[in-house]
């Protein structure tokens, strides 16, 4: 994996051109992850943007820096969304009443987008409550956890009631190239990447990142959930992308190498199914897997991605045959290895 040199990386709000007429835009995040990177493709009378950025305060008013600058006199016209995390499809909403900004989508990120805008708080607060005490999360711990999910309304413009919807395999055209819709699963359900193979390039979002392991959990709105195997399946997929394309991904810098970065990811995963399984050598809850793995204390926040991910491990687990889940009567289920303690630890899957 070939990254670009950390000099030519954007100030938070600002713009740097990565490839003719594609203009990189780190926008603030209020986490430890503090950026997100957004794309605009350069059209005629105008532009295209990749992701929106957080809808908050701090990301509205570094757009509105930007209509005095880069997009003076050219506006953006249309705005694609790779999925509907907080960070990307924060501000669809706003551009589509400030701008006028069409929203293209692929229909489950949008769904999911309007669905999660539009929940009641307290209906969602009971189903992650009743999540978080299936995995064996103490009671005094739930009402921290399930306040995280407070943050989405909270973080986001109201989606736009109409969109474009764009499906896997097809062939748009922004910025002047035609670009192929790669969706991917795992991260999000339907979470689309952009390839424009002809040109070496790949606006790959959050489902192919350079440092950090894109988060691949179950939650609450799905609990039986295996999305450890769409993640993986979506690996091998990508690794047709040739290994000279410029992939531009939402956080962390552009770099090359598709094919070294998606075996990494796999690595990654088979360590921690390995992990995971080497923790079910006693019956234990999700929680008490986490425990099992993750050392020092986890915020609310973080425990909401270490509960998803390890649930995410155990269920492919499941799946493979290698743990069973073990009932209890009014009590959380537990994970156990099979065959016993003597049972060699396989990296395989
Ligand atoms: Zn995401």
């Amino acid at each position: 994996m070939t990254p670009v040199p950390a000099a030519r990386r954007p100030p938070p709000g600002g713009t740097v051109e990565v490839a003719p007429g594609v203009t990189w835009v780190r926008m603030p995040l209020p986490y430890a992850l503090d950026h997100v990177n957004l794309w605009l493709l350069a059209e005629e009378d105008g532009f295209t943007l990749v992701d929106t950025g957080h809808g908050d305060a701090a990301t509205r008013a570094a757009w509105e820096a930007l209509e005095g600058g880069l997009l003076r006199g050219r506006p953006v016209r249309r705005v694609i969304c790779t999925h509907h995390h907080p960070d990307h499809v924060g501000l669809a909403g706003w551009m589509s009443e400030r701008w006028g900004a069409g929203l293209w989508a692929t229909r489950t990120e949008w769904l999911e987008a309007r669905a999660y805008a539009a929940a009641g708080l307290a209906e969602q607060e009971e189903a992650a409550t009743r999540f978080y005490r299936s995995l064996g999360v103490p009671e005094a711990d739930l009402p921290a956890l399930a306040a995280c999910f407070h943050a989405y309304p909270e973080n986001v413009s109201r989606p736009p009631a109409t969109f474009r919807r764009i499906r896997d395999g097809e062939v748009l055209t922004a910025g002047g190239r035609a670009w192929k819709v790669r969706v991917g699963r795992g991260h999000a359900p339907e979470h689309a990447c952009l390839h424009a193979a002809e040109a070496g390039l790949l606006v790959a979002g959050d489902q192919l990142l350079p440092h950090i392991s894109p988060n691949v959990s179950v939650w609450h709105d799905e609990p039986d959930a295996d999305p450890l195997a769409d993640f993986l399946e979506s690996l091998e997929a990508l690794r047709d992308v040739d290994d000279g394309c410029l992939v531009l991904p939402s956080h962390g810098h552009p770099f090359r190498g598709v094919r070294q970065r998606c075996e990494e990811l796999a690595r990654h995963h088979r360590e921690r199914l390995a992990a995971a399984l080497e923790a079910c050598a006693e019956p234990r809850t999700p929680h008490e897997v986490v425990a099992a793995l993750f050392r020092g204390r986890l915020d609310a926040h973080q425990s909401t991605f270490a509960l998803g991910e390890a649930l995410a491990h155990l269920h492919r687990l499941e799946a493979e045959g290698r743990v069973e889940r073990v009932r209890r009567p009014g009590a959380p289920d537990r994970f156990r290895r099979r065959g016993g303690a003597g049972t060699a630890v396989t990296a395989g899957g």
